[in-house]
């Protein structure tokens, strides 16, 4: 089981996605305060443990060595990429 002062919630940035395909808040990453995404169906997980972005988490991970980086997924997520794969290819068809 993951260790929850190790779990952070991986947000996509607003610079990097002008309009977010699932519903979505804004928020800011808890490291370097730019603006993201925030999941509404992954709420109970971002209210829980740290938000960064996906700059933030990057720095994060090359500290470690691939046996720390436990990657969790809760099922909101999960259901939230699905989602997301499934509007791109709405859009790819246009
Ligand atoms: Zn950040």
């Amino acid at each position: 089981m993951t260790d929850m002062d190790e779990s952070y919630y991986l947000a996509m940035r607003v610079k990097d996605m002008a309009i977010p395909y699932v519903l979505c808040q804004r928020g800011k990453c808890s490291e370097c305060e730019e603006d993201v995404w925030l999941d509404e169906n992954a709420r109970r997980t971002w209210e829980k443990v740290p938000i960064l972005c996906i700059v933030c988490i990057e720095a994060h991970i090359k500290e470690k060595s691939p046996e720390e980086i436990d990657l969790m997924i809760t099922p909101e997520i999960r259901e939230s990429l699905e989602k997301y794969f499934k509007r791109r290819e709405e859009l790819m068809k246009k």
